[in-house]
Protein backbone atom coordinates (compact mmCIF):
# COMPACT_ATOMS: atom_id res chain seq x y z
CA UNK A 1 0.00 0.00 0.00
CA UNK A 2 1.56 3.22 -1.45
CA UNK A 3 1.60 5.88 2.13
CA UNK A 4 1.67 8.85 -0.50
CA UNK A 5 -1.75 8.58 -1.04
CA UNK A 6 -4.05 11.36 1.05
CA UNK A 7 -6.11 10.48 3.61
CA UNK A 8 -9.81 11.60 3.48
CA UNK A 9 -10.76 10.81 6.77
CA UNK A 10 -11.96 14.43 8.69
CA UNK A 11 -8.82 13.93 10.28
CA UNK A 12 -6.33 13.33 12.16
CA UNK A 13 -5.66 15.25 8.28
CA UNK A 14 -2.81 15.25 5.79
CA UNK A 15 0.64 17.01 7.13
CA UNK A 16 1.97 18.79 4.67
CA UNK A 17 5.74 18.23 4.26
CA UNK A 18 6.50 21.82 5.68
CA UNK A 19 4.73 21.10 8.98
CA UNK A 20 6.43 17.83 9.08
CA UNK A 21 10.11 19.74 9.23
CA UNK A 22 8.54 22.10 11.62
CA UNK A 23 7.90 19.41 14.37
CA UNK A 24 11.32 17.40 13.53
CA UNK A 25 12.66 19.46 16.08
CA UNK A 26 15.70 18.36 18.22
CA UNK A 27 14.83 18.41 21.94
CA UNK A 28 15.28 22.16 23.51
CA UNK A 29 15.16 23.33 26.97
CA UNK A 30 10.99 24.47 27.71
CA UNK A 31 12.84 26.11 30.62
CA UNK A 32 15.57 27.90 28.94
CA UNK A 33 15.09 31.95 28.84
CA UNK A 34 14.29 31.86 25.57
CA UNK A 35 11.01 29.94 25.54
CA UNK A 36 9.06 32.50 26.21
CA UNK A 37 9.96 34.24 22.75
CA UNK A 38 8.62 30.86 21.31
CA UNK A 39 5.30 30.28 22.98
CA UNK A 40 3.44 34.15 23.16
CA UNK A 41 3.46 34.65 19.69
CA UNK A 42 1.94 31.17 19.22
CA UNK A 43 -0.81 31.67 21.87
CA UNK A 44 -1.26 35.55 20.04
CA UNK A 45 -1.29 34.07 16.42
CA UNK A 46 -3.81 31.18 17.51
CA UNK A 47 -6.33 33.93 19.06
CA UNK A 48 -6.89 35.63 15.38
CA UNK A 49 -7.94 32.15 13.99
CA UNK A 50 -10.51 32.07 16.64
CA UNK A 51 -12.07 35.45 16.08
CA UNK A 52 -10.73 36.86 19.63
CA UNK A 53 -8.86 39.53 21.24
CA UNK A 54 -10.10 39.39 25.06
CA UNK A 55 -9.92 35.51 25.08
CA UNK A 56 -6.88 33.59 26.14
CA UNK A 57 -5.56 30.72 24.37
CA UNK A 58 -4.38 27.62 25.94
CA UNK A 59 -2.09 24.29 24.61
CA UNK A 60 -2.59 21.10 26.77
CA UNK A 61 -0.87 18.09 25.70
CA UNK A 62 -3.57 16.25 24.72
CA UNK A 63 -6.44 15.32 22.14
CA UNK A 64 -9.39 17.29 21.49
CA UNK A 65 -11.66 15.16 24.16
CA UNK A 66 -9.49 16.83 26.51
CA UNK A 67 -10.44 20.17 25.49
CA UNK A 68 -14.15 18.83 26.34
CA UNK A 69 -13.11 18.16 29.94
CA UNK A 70 -10.78 21.38 30.39
CA UNK A 71 -14.04 23.35 29.03
CA UNK A 72 -16.40 21.79 31.89
CA UNK A 73 -14.17 20.73 34.66
CA UNK A 74 -12.55 24.43 35.11
CA UNK A 75 -16.24 26.68 34.94
CA UNK A 76 -19.04 23.63 36.83
CA UNK A 77 -19.50 22.34 39.94
CA UNK A 78 -20.57 18.98 40.46
CA UNK A 79 -24.72 18.59 40.06
CA UNK A 80 -24.80 22.05 38.10
CA UNK A 81 -27.12 21.86 34.77
CA UNK A 82 -25.80 22.02 31.07
CA UNK A 83 -28.20 22.09 28.26
CA UNK A 84 -26.72 20.26 25.46
CA UNK A 85 -28.18 19.09 21.69
CA UNK A 86 -27.17 15.75 20.49
CA UNK A 87 -27.14 15.11 16.92
CA UNK A 88 -24.22 13.35 15.93
CA UNK A 89 -21.06 11.17 17.33
CA UNK A 90 -19.46 13.84 19.22
CA UNK A 91 -22.54 15.77 20.43
CA UNK A 92 -22.74 12.50 22.35
CA UNK A 93 -19.68 11.79 23.20
CA UNK A 94 -19.14 15.51 25.37
CA UNK A 95 -23.06 14.47 26.30
CA UNK A 96 -21.34 11.49 28.10
CA UNK A 97 -17.77 13.03 29.29
CA UNK A 98 -20.14 15.69 31.26
CA UNK A 99 -22.52 13.11 32.43
CA UNK A 100 -19.10 10.95 34.11
CA UNK A 101 -18.51 14.50 35.49
CA UNK A 102 -21.62 14.36 37.84
CA UNK A 103 -23.18 17.26 35.86
CA UNK A 104 -26.58 17.43 35.34
CA UNK A 105 -27.28 17.48 31.24
CA UNK A 106 -30.31 18.78 29.72
CA UNK A 107 -30.02 16.58 26.48
CA UNK A 108 -31.90 17.77 23.54
CA UNK A 109 -31.91 14.82 21.20
CA UNK A 110 -32.08 16.24 17.58
CA UNK A 111 -32.47 13.97 14.37
CA UNK A 112 -28.85 12.63 13.22
CA UNK A 113 -28.60 14.94 9.51
CA UNK A 114 -30.02 18.34 11.54
CA UNK A 115 -27.56 21.01 13.61
CA UNK A 116 -27.72 23.20 16.93
CA UNK A 117 -31.43 23.55 17.77
CA UNK A 118 -31.44 27.54 18.36
CA UNK A 119 -35.58 27.53 19.18
CA UNK A 120 -35.40 24.58 21.32
CA UNK A 121 -32.23 26.50 23.26
CA UNK A 122 -34.25 29.23 23.86
CA UNK A 123 -37.75 28.10 24.93
CA UNK A 124 -35.06 25.39 27.44
CA UNK A 125 -33.49 28.38 28.73
CA UNK A 126 -36.34 30.99 28.82
CA UNK A 127 -38.12 28.17 31.05
CA UNK A 128 -34.84 28.17 33.28
CA UNK A 129 -36.35 31.44 35.11
CA UNK A 130 -34.05 30.27 38.31
CA UNK A 131 -30.98 30.44 36.00
CA UNK A 132 -29.96 26.34 37.07
CA UNK A 133 -28.16 26.28 33.39
CA UNK A 134 -24.86 26.92 33.97
CA UNK A 135 -23.77 26.47 30.47
CA UNK A 136 -25.13 25.98 27.28
CA UNK A 137 -22.79 23.03 24.97
CA UNK A 138 -22.36 22.99 21.21
CA UNK A 139 -20.92 21.04 18.54
CA UNK A 140 -20.24 23.80 15.95
CA UNK A 141 -19.28 20.66 13.39
CA UNK A 142 -20.41 17.27 13.84
CA UNK A 143 -17.89 15.26 11.82
CA UNK A 144 -20.02 12.14 12.35
CA UNK A 145 -23.13 13.73 9.82
CA UNK A 146 -21.10 16.74 8.55
CA UNK A 147 -23.72 19.18 9.75
CA UNK A 148 -22.23 22.90 10.66
CA UNK A 149 -24.42 24.58 13.29
CA UNK A 150 -25.23 28.11 13.47
CA UNK A 151 -23.31 29.63 16.44
CA UNK A 152 -24.53 32.97 16.13
CA UNK A 153 -28.14 31.59 15.81
CA UNK A 154 -27.55 30.02 18.74
CA UNK A 155 -25.69 32.94 20.98
CA UNK A 156 -28.71 35.07 19.64
CA UNK A 157 -31.28 32.44 21.23
CA UNK A 158 -29.61 33.10 24.38
CA UNK A 159 -29.89 36.25 24.62
CA UNK A 160 -33.45 36.43 23.75
CA UNK A 161 -33.57 34.35 26.22
CA UNK A 162 -31.51 36.92 28.95
CA UNK A 163 -29.93 33.40 29.88
CA UNK A 164 -26.35 33.98 31.77
CA UNK A 165 -25.13 30.42 30.81
CA UNK A 166 -21.40 30.09 29.28
CA UNK A 167 -21.50 29.16 25.57
CA UNK A 168 -18.86 26.03 25.12
CA UNK A 169 -18.51 25.23 21.25
CA UNK A 170 -16.71 22.64 20.18
CA UNK A 171 -14.67 23.92 17.11
CA UNK A 172 -12.35 20.88 16.80
CA UNK A 173 -13.28 19.92 13.01
CA UNK A 174 -14.18 23.65 12.04
CA UNK A 175 -11.52 25.55 13.41
CA UNK A 176 -8.83 26.95 11.19
CA UNK A 177 -11.35 25.54 8.23
CA UNK A 178 -14.64 27.90 8.80
CA UNK A 179 -14.99 31.44 9.86
CA UNK A 180 -14.85 31.20 13.60
CA UNK A 181 -15.79 34.15 15.20
CA UNK A 182 -15.90 33.98 19.66
CA UNK A 183 -16.02 37.48 20.19
CA UNK A 184 -18.62 38.20 17.74
CA UNK A 185 -20.73 34.99 18.98
CA UNK A 186 -20.23 35.62 22.47
CA UNK A 187 -18.28 32.31 22.89
CA UNK A 188 -17.01 31.50 26.08
CA UNK A 189 -14.69 28.57 25.17
CA UNK A 190 -14.22 27.12 21.95
CA UNK A 191 -12.20 23.59 22.06
CA UNK A 192 -10.25 22.55 19.26
CA UNK A 193 -7.39 20.32 18.54
CA UNK A 194 -3.71 20.27 16.57
CA UNK A 195 -4.91 17.31 13.75
CA UNK A 196 -7.50 18.66 11.94
CA UNK A 197 -7.49 21.81 10.65
CA UNK A 198 -3.91 23.09 11.81
CA UNK A 199 -2.67 20.13 9.70
CA UNK A 200 -0.80 18.51 12.68
CA UNK A 201 0.12 15.71 14.15
CA UNK A 202 -2.41 14.87 16.61
CA UNK A 203 -1.76 15.51 20.27
CA UNK A 204 -3.01 18.60 21.77
CA UNK A 205 -5.83 20.21 22.76
CA UNK A 206 -6.34 24.04 21.64
CA UNK A 207 -8.83 26.04 23.82
CA UNK A 208 -9.60 30.15 23.94
CA UNK A 209 -11.54 30.74 27.52
CA UNK A 210 -13.26 34.48 27.54
CA UNK A 211 -13.03 36.07 30.34
CA UNK A 212 -16.18 35.05 31.72
CA UNK A 213 -15.17 31.80 31.41
CA UNK A 214 -12.49 32.66 33.69
CA UNK A 215 -14.77 34.48 36.20
CA UNK A 216 -16.75 31.34 36.28
CA UNK A 217 -13.54 29.37 36.99
CA UNK A 218 -13.07 31.55 40.75
CA UNK A 219 -16.49 29.85 42.15
CA UNK A 220 -16.50 26.30 40.07
CA UNK A 221 -15.68 23.35 42.30
CA UNK A 222 -15.20 20.17 39.75
CA UNK A 223 -11.65 19.11 40.63
CA UNK A 224 -9.10 19.70 37.72
CA UNK A 225 -5.61 19.16 38.04
CA UNK A 226 -3.76 18.31 34.89
CA UNK A 227 -6.28 20.54 32.90
CA UNK A 228 -6.24 23.33 35.15
CA UNK A 229 -6.48 26.65 33.49
CA UNK A 230 -5.27 28.57 36.46
CA UNK A 231 -1.70 26.66 36.08
CA UNK A 232 -1.70 27.64 33.02
CA UNK A 233 -2.39 31.25 32.99
CA UNK A 234 -0.07 31.60 36.04
CA UNK A 235 2.68 30.41 34.10
CA UNK A 236 2.35 31.15 30.57
CA UNK A 237 3.26 34.72 30.40
CA UNK A 238 6.60 34.19 31.08
CA UNK A 239 6.95 30.86 29.37
CA UNK A 240 6.37 28.77 31.86
CA UNK A 241 4.26 25.13 31.92
CA UNK A 242 3.07 23.21 35.03
CA UNK A 243 4.42 20.43 33.32
CA UNK A 244 6.41 19.19 29.98
CA UNK A 245 4.86 21.20 26.77
CA UNK A 246 4.50 19.40 23.77
CA UNK A 247 7.31 21.15 22.31
CA UNK A 248 7.20 19.45 18.75
CA UNK A 249 3.83 20.60 18.51
CA UNK A 250 4.28 24.00 19.52
CA UNK A 251 6.89 24.67 16.88
CA UNK A 252 4.71 23.01 14.13
CA UNK A 253 1.65 25.30 15.22
CA UNK A 254 3.78 28.19 15.10
CA UNK A 255 4.80 27.30 11.36
CA UNK A 256 0.84 26.11 10.90
CA UNK A 257 -0.09 29.47 11.86
CA UNK A 258 2.15 31.16 9.14
CA UNK A 259 1.00 29.03 6.69
CA UNK A 260 -2.52 29.95 7.26
CA UNK A 261 -1.64 33.48 7.08
CA UNK A 262 0.60 33.28 4.24
CA UNK A 263 -2.75 31.56 2.29
CA UNK A 264 -4.94 33.86 4.11
CA UNK A 265 -7.59 33.14 6.38
CA UNK A 266 -10.32 34.48 4.24
CA UNK A 267 -8.93 32.31 1.52
CA UNK A 268 -8.23 29.29 3.55
CA UNK A 269 -11.71 29.33 4.32
CA UNK A 270 -12.43 29.62 0.69
CA UNK A 271 -10.72 27.04 -0.85
CA UNK A 272 -12.77 24.58 1.86
CA UNK A 273 -16.24 26.04 0.82
CA UNK A 274 -14.84 25.18 -3.05
CA UNK A 275 -13.43 21.90 -2.53
CA UNK A 276 -16.95 21.20 -0.49
CA UNK A 277 -18.62 22.34 -3.32
CA UNK A 278 -17.33 20.16 -5.35
CA UNK A 279 -17.90 17.13 -3.43
CA UNK A 280 -21.30 17.45 -2.94
CA UNK A 281 -21.53 18.42 -6.83
CA UNK A 282 -20.19 14.56 -7.48
CA UNK A 283 -22.46 13.40 -4.68
CA UNK A 284 -25.28 14.58 -6.79
CA UNK A 285 -23.90 13.66 -9.95
CA UNK A 286 -23.63 9.75 -8.23
CA UNK A 287 -27.40 10.37 -7.50
CA UNK A 288 -26.94 9.90 -3.35
CA UNK A 289 -27.68 12.17 -0.72
CA UNK A 290 -26.45 13.52 1.58
CA UNK A 291 -26.72 13.19 5.85
CA UNK A 292 -26.90 16.55 6.18
CA UNK A 293 -30.89 17.75 5.84
CA UNK A 294 -30.59 21.15 4.43
CA UNK A 295 -28.17 23.28 2.64
CA UNK A 296 -27.77 25.92 4.92
CA UNK A 297 -26.27 22.92 7.39
CA UNK A 298 -23.87 21.56 4.64
CA UNK A 299 -20.26 21.10 6.52
CA UNK A 300 -17.27 22.56 4.43
CA UNK A 301 -15.05 20.21 5.89
CA UNK A 302 -16.48 16.69 6.19
CA UNK A 303 -19.23 15.18 3.96
CA UNK A 304 -21.65 12.01 5.28
CA UNK A 305 -23.10 10.53 2.41
CA UNK A 306 -25.52 7.94 2.69
CA UNK A 307 -25.05 4.56 0.61
CA UNK A 308 -28.14 3.37 -1.30
CA UNK A 309 -30.37 0.76 0.29
CA UNK A 310 -29.07 -2.51 0.44
CA UNK A 311 -25.41 -1.20 0.89
CA UNK A 312 -23.13 -1.32 3.27
CA UNK A 313 -20.78 1.34 3.95
CA UNK A 314 -18.19 -0.37 5.67
CA UNK A 315 -17.77 -2.79 3.12
CA UNK A 316 -17.53 0.52 0.68
CA UNK A 317 -14.86 1.60 2.70
CA UNK A 318 -13.21 -1.39 3.45
CA UNK A 319 -12.83 -2.49 -0.01
CA UNK A 320 -11.29 1.15 -0.84
CA UNK A 321 -8.77 0.62 1.89
CA UNK A 322 -7.88 -2.52 0.44
CA UNK A 323 -8.01 -2.40 -3.17
CA UNK A 324 -6.59 1.09 -3.47
CA UNK A 325 -5.15 1.92 -0.30
CA UNK A 326 -6.91 5.09 0.87
CA UNK A 327 -9.06 5.53 3.91
CA UNK A 328 -12.37 7.26 3.74
CA UNK A 329 -14.37 8.19 7.26
CA UNK A 330 -16.74 5.64 7.68
CA UNK A 331 -20.10 5.73 9.78
CA UNK A 332 -20.19 6.15 13.25
CA UNK A 333 -23.07 5.58 15.63
CA UNK A 334 -26.52 5.64 14.25
CA UNK A 335 -24.71 5.81 10.89
CA UNK A 336 -22.44 3.04 11.06
CA UNK A 337 -22.79 0.66 7.46
CA UNK A 338 -25.40 3.49 6.29
CA UNK A 339 -22.84 6.40 5.55
CA UNK A 340 -19.32 7.09 4.67
CA UNK A 341 -17.54 10.26 4.87
CA UNK A 342 -15.03 12.56 2.70
CA UNK A 343 -12.68 14.17 5.14
CA UNK A 344 -11.60 17.36 3.13
CA UNK A 345 -10.25 19.76 5.28
CA UNK A 346 -6.44 20.59 5.90
CA UNK A 347 -3.97 20.85 3.07
CA UNK A 348 -5.86 19.53 0.30
CA UNK A 349 -6.29 21.10 -3.37
CA UNK A 350 -8.43 20.25 -6.46
CA UNK A 351 -6.04 17.76 -7.79
CA UNK A 352 -6.12 15.64 -4.31
CA UNK A 353 -10.05 15.78 -3.92
CA UNK A 354 -10.50 14.76 -7.77
CA UNK A 355 -8.57 11.35 -6.91
CA UNK A 356 -10.38 10.84 -3.89
CA UNK A 357 -13.68 11.07 -5.76
CA UNK A 358 -12.51 8.98 -8.24
CA UNK A 359 -11.44 6.05 -6.05
CA UNK A 360 -14.74 6.33 -4.80
CA UNK A 361 -16.54 5.47 -8.04
CA UNK A 362 -13.90 2.88 -9.08
CA UNK A 363 -14.90 0.89 -5.40
CA UNK A 364 -18.48 1.78 -6.14
CA UNK A 365 -18.42 -0.01 -9.80
CA UNK A 366 -16.39 -2.97 -8.18
CA UNK A 367 -19.71 -3.41 -5.15
CA UNK A 368 -22.34 -3.39 -8.06
CA UNK A 369 -23.44 0.15 -7.20
CA UNK A 370 -25.78 2.14 -9.55
CA UNK A 371 -23.28 4.77 -9.67
CA UNK A 372 -21.72 5.65 -13.43
CA UNK A 373 -17.79 6.07 -13.43
CA UNK A 374 -17.36 9.51 -14.45
CA UNK A 375 -20.81 10.67 -12.47
CA UNK A 376 -19.46 12.43 -9.69
CA UNK A 377 -16.20 13.65 -11.10
CA UNK A 378 -17.51 15.05 -14.10
CA UNK A 379 -19.39 17.23 -12.00
CA UNK A 380 -16.73 17.91 -9.66
CA UNK A 381 -14.02 18.83 -12.55
CA UNK A 382 -16.50 21.07 -13.95
CA UNK A 383 -17.16 22.89 -10.94
CA UNK A 384 -13.55 23.13 -10.19
CA UNK A 385 -12.59 24.30 -13.40
CA UNK A 386 -14.77 27.16 -13.33
CA UNK A 387 -14.57 28.19 -10.13
CA UNK A 388 -10.89 28.46 -9.78
CA UNK A 389 -10.10 32.17 -8.17
CA UNK A 390 -8.98 34.53 -10.03
CA UNK A 391 -5.16 34.78 -9.28
CA UNK A 392 -4.82 30.43 -10.09
CA UNK A 393 -6.45 30.69 -13.28
CA UNK A 394 -3.97 33.80 -14.57
CA UNK A 395 -0.57 32.32 -12.96
CA UNK A 396 -1.97 28.55 -14.59
C1 LIG B 1 -12.08 15.02 16.21
C2 LIG B 1 -13.16 15.64 17.00
C3 LIG B 1 -13.09 15.74 18.40
C4 LIG B 1 -11.93 15.35 19.25
O1 LIG B 1 -11.47 14.13 19.08
P1 LIG B 1 -10.06 13.69 19.65
O2 LIG B 1 -9.92 12.35 19.03
O3 LIG B 1 -10.16 13.64 21.11
O4 LIG B 1 -9.06 14.69 19.18
C5 LIG B 1 -14.10 16.39 19.06
N1 LIG B 1 -15.12 16.91 18.41
C6 LIG B 1 -15.23 16.86 17.07
C7 LIG B 1 -16.39 17.52 16.42
C8 LIG B 1 -14.26 16.22 16.33
O5 LIG B 1 -14.36 16.17 15.00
Amino acid sequence: MSDQNPVFIPGPTNIPDRLRLAMQMQTRDHRAPDFVDTLLPVLEGAKRVFGTSDGKVILFPASGTGGWEAAVSNTLSPGDTVLVARYGMFSHKWIDLCQRHGLDVQVIDCAWGSGAPADRFEAALSADKAHKIKAVLVTHNETATGVTSDIAGVRAAMDAASHPALLMVDAVSSLASMPFEMDAWGVDICVSGSQKGFMLTTGMAIVAVSPKALAAMETAKLPRTFFSFADMLALNPTGGYPYTPPLQLIYGLRESLKMLEEEGLENVYARHSRLATGVRKAVAGWGLRLVAEAPALYSDTVSAIYVPDGFDSDELTNHIFHEYGVSFGVGLGQMKGRAFRIGHLGMLTDVMVLSGLATVEMAMADLGYPVALGSGVTAAQEYFRTSRPQKLRKAA
